[in-house]
């Protein structure tokens, strides 16, 4: 490549496209930049520092305007931005339904009240489905199919069908967590109320529980010495120091997830399904880790028509914390990019809201 040829790549790759990643949480809210599908800048902020979802808007165009200023960009290079938001989102409803922590953000248009204050095209998503935009984004996919799946507290699962985030016509798409792994009358209670749902079993008050009966014929195991305090993660601890009974609660976790991806598998047949979220025991940098990845892997072959088995990848995702942000402009991007339905709807939000700005003589 001759020098003037390279010169005028990098001038059109300064011009490039902006987008602006906004992931809303119940403790804090990620603001980004995102170019090139790279982070350009990023801020964390906490959401009891704001009133509701006007203030934090007018803060993100802030950021924007300053970070954009302070990297030599130009304004007009920022396309649309995507807001990454947590609980149920029906995708003819740019609502949140009752969410923990965040009620002044319920029963607002988000879209609406973003577009108004940002004036560039606003599209909404569910916090797992950017996670797993942006952890597909982050591999060679070609549109195929993604799951990640998020183990903590809850369990959670963002999916991409060929590339596209699913939430199907009601919006809980992809809820793995409320799948039934075990339909006896007497299977253990889930949070939402139903019975057998894997996240009874497989969340992290679930691990406790199998934990606790484990322990009850296992008295030589070291986890008897935090009995009171037992967590995923000292569980986690405890089997890569070698405790039998710990790294056996671990597999049990494993092949309860298993049998949850099994019936995913046969739905969505995806290529990939990733595990993130807090309760990792210990990941890929840990024995423990890639020996939960296993018991999950084998579970899904031994419960699943062959040909599942055969092309699925089973791994922990990599992108960590940041993925939501990251996938919430991506999602802004994917939008602008094929003309959506998405793109569509924020496209004439913001005809509506220039509208509205032009009879208030604003
Ligand atoms: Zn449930």
């Amino acid at each position: 490549m001759s020098e003037s040829n390279a010169a005028t790549e990098l001038d059109a790759n300064r011009n490039a496209p902006i987008y602006l990643g906004i992931d809303l949480g119940g403790t804090s809210i990620k603001l980004a930049l995102v170019r090139e599908e790279k982070i350009v800048a990023l801020e964390q902020v906490l959401t009891k520092d704001f009133l509701g979802p006007r203030e934090v808007f007018e803060f993100a165009l802030s950021f924007a305007k300053r970070q954009i200023e302070t990297l030599g960009y130009q304004f007009d290079q920022l396309q649309a931005a995507g807001l990454a938001a947590p609980g149920v989102l029906a995708p003819d409803v740019d609502e949140l339904r009752e969410v923990a922590n965040l009620s002044a953000w319920t029963n607002v248009s988000l879209t609406d009240v973003a577009t108004r204050i940002l004036e560039k095209p606003v599209v909404l998503l569910n916090d797992a489905n950017a996670a797993a935009l942006a952890e597909y984004k982050a591999r060679d996919l070609d549109g195929r199919s993604l799951a990640l799946v998020t183990l903590g507290t809850g369990i959670g699962c963002g999916l991409l069908l060929n590339g596209v985030p699913h939430c199907g016509d009601s919006g809980i798409g992809g809820e793995l967590g409320h799948v039934v792994i075990d339909a006896a009358d007497h299977a253990w209670l889930c949070g939402c109320g139903k019975r057998g749902h894997v996240e009874a079993y497989a969340g992290a008050g679930g691990v406790v529980r199998i934990a606790k009966e484990m322990l009850r014929d296992n008295p030589g195991s070291v986890l008897h010495q935090d009995i009171d305090d037992l967590s995923p993660y000292l569980i986690a601890q405890a089997a890569e120091q070698g405790d039998a009974t710990a790294v056996e609660i671990v597999c049990q976790t494993a092949r309860y997830v298993g049998h949850a991806v099994s019936i995913l598998c046969h739905i969505a047949d995806p290529s990939y399904v990733l595990f993130g979220g807090a309760m990792d025991f210990g990941g890929p940098e840990s024995t423990v880790g890639l020996r939960f990845l296993d018991v999950v892997r084998q579970t899904v072959v031994k419960q699943s028509l062959v040909q599942v088995g055969e092309h699925l990848h089973i791994e922990f995702a990599t992108l960590g914390k940041d993925a939501g942000v990251i996938g919430a402009a991506l999602f802004a991007e994917q939008a602008r990019e094929t003309s959506s339905e998405a793109w569509d709807a924020a496209s004439s939000s913001l005809l509506k809201n220039t509208t509205s700005f032009a009879e208030q003589g604003t």
